[in-house]
């Protein structure tokens, strides 16, 4: 019999202040012993992808600690972007031009079928993003990114100098632009899920942690909270940024960095508005900064996002007085030509970057069962894990290629992986490897700094 304890989940009960919706449904707790073919533990965006995908053709019982959007796919800014998700240059340089192709489509694909499923152009902004250079220097930078792109045949031109002005940008060396790209109201997003899950009779409890699971012949039993259990032939792990510590998980949670991001977000301004609707600007993205960003809504209130430091935390609602809010403040007005309106909301929230830059995943064979670990670093590959995660467990016997390789939590490590992997711990919590993450997470602000 194999057996393991899933950690405590982070303290936390409901998503970022934007993106709080009325429900149409109080939330469902689980009751009473039940049997299905999946369970999926972890309603974020990787769990309800791949129970939305699975429905189709199994039973499948999703199970959250909190409620849905309490993990990091309800406090984030809501970017579906292809372009920021994976580095090709990165991608063809490890496994070749084929699956460099394969990724850059797929999540094409994903991101546009989503976009029709969801079918609500109010809560889903379609346009461009912009990657700024903040210094010359960095312009050599965006031309290779800009080959990178057009060989994969992904929408991307220079902007001239006088489009950078009309976009209300200043203090920069000059910006690419990437189109087709998206962005969503995320907990809209989880929330037309579970209704795509529940009306092909699948099952997502809210409210009801999972204390740990055995694996017994060819069923799991998985233990929840209030004396009960349920017993499936497959289960899926998709905890998200602390629930990876189990220890299946260790070599895919050895390849992560937790990060504290900040947020805030402004009232809205007639300038913004009219700047997004004319150019068709979602996004942008400052070279020299590690992941600081600006969404602008299409009612003219901008999402700022960045000052990260290293840890795990639950989501949490900050004063605009907190000095790292108004750092970004002062960035984000240093480098727009009109007056940035109040701010609204902030928040601070954490999510994991693999260390290099692409998601993992664990599949392992347990006679007829299979169980999965997954880890995402953003919204579109959550979704794209959705689907070959399913299809890996329709088709047991030939997961898709990219699970077992590109994918997967064994793959060839980069330099960045292998240190990691040699750091002290297994658990983030341990005092050794949290000053091995900070270590991690500042050569990773170096190398920004540097390029
Ligand atoms: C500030 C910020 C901004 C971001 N901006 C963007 C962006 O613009 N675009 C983008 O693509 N990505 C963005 N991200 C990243 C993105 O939000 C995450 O990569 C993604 O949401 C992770 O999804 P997940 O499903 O893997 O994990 P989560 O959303 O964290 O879901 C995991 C779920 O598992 C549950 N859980 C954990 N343990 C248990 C247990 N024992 N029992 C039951 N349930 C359990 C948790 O309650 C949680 O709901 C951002 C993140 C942050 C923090």
């Amino acid at each position: 019999m194999d057996s393991t304890s899933i950690p405590a989940v982070l303290a936390s009960t409901s998503s970022a202040p934007l993106w709080q919706t009325e429900r149409s449904t109080p939330p469902r707790r689980a009751s009473s012993d039940m049997t299905c073919d999946t369970v999926v533990v972890g309603a974020g965006i990787t769990g309800l992808a791949i129970a939305e995908n699975l429905s189709r053709s199994r039973s499948v019982v999703v199970l959250d600690a909190g409620q849905i959007g309490s993990g990091s796919s309800g406090w984030n800014a809501g970017i579906l972007s292809v372009d920021t998700t994976v580095d090709l240059r990165a991608v063809e340089d490890q496994f070749g031009e084929e699956q460099a192709d394969w990724l850059a489509t797929s999540l094409s694909d994903v991101l546009n079928s989503t976009r029709q499923e969801f079918a609500n152009d109010r809560l889903w902004q379609n346009g461009r993003t912009l990657y700024v250079a903040t210094r010359k220097s960095h312009l050599a930078y965006l031309l290779e990114e800009l080959e990178s792109r057009q060989k994969y045949k992904m929408p991307a031109s220079m902007l001239s100098e006088q489009e950078i002005i009309r976009t209300k940008l200043q203090g920069f060396a000059g910006a690419l632009a990437l189109g087709n790209e998206h962005a969503v109201h995320p907990v809209a997003l989880l929330q037309h899920l579970c209704r795509s899950i529940e009306s092909r009779s699948g099952l997502v409890f809210e409210n009801t942690p999972v204390h740990n699971w055995t694996h017994q012949g060819d069923h799991f039993t998985v233990s929840c909270g209030a004396g009960f259990s349920l017993k499936a032939k497959n289960l899926v792990l998709a905890t998200g940024l602390k629930g990876s510590e189990t220890s299946q998980s260790a070599n895919i949670n050895r390849g992560l960095i937790p990060v504290v991001g900040n947020v805030f977000v402004t009232q809205a301004g007639e300038d913004f508005a009219a700047m997004a609707r004319e150019s068709g600007t979602l996004a942008m993205w400052d070279s020299l900064q590690l992941y600081h960003y600006v969404r602008y809504l299409p009612d003219g209130r901008l999402l700022v996002g960045g000052e990260e430091t290293p840890g795990a935390i639950a989501g949490k609602v900050l004063d605009a007085s907190n000095p790292q809010i108004e750092k970004l403040y002062q960035w984000a007005q240093k480098h727009h030509s009109i007056k940035l309106p109040p701010i609204e909301f902030c928040w601070r929230a954490s999510l994991v970057i693999p260390a290099d830059g692409l998601p993992l995943v664990n599949l392992q064979r347990l006679g007829k069962s299979t169980l999965v670990s997954a880890v995402t670093d953003g919204l579109p590959f959550g979704l794209l894990l959705g689907r070959l995660i399913a299809q890996s467990l329709q088709t047991p016997e030939s997961p898709p290629v990219q699970l077992t390789g590109m994918l997967s939590g064994s793959r060839r490590r980069t330099a960045a992986t292998r240190l990691l992997q040699m750091l002290p711990g297994a658990s983030n919590s341990s005092p050794a490897r949290a000053l091995a993450l900070r270590a991690a997470f500042t050569a990773l602000r170096l190398r920004d700094l540097v390029f």
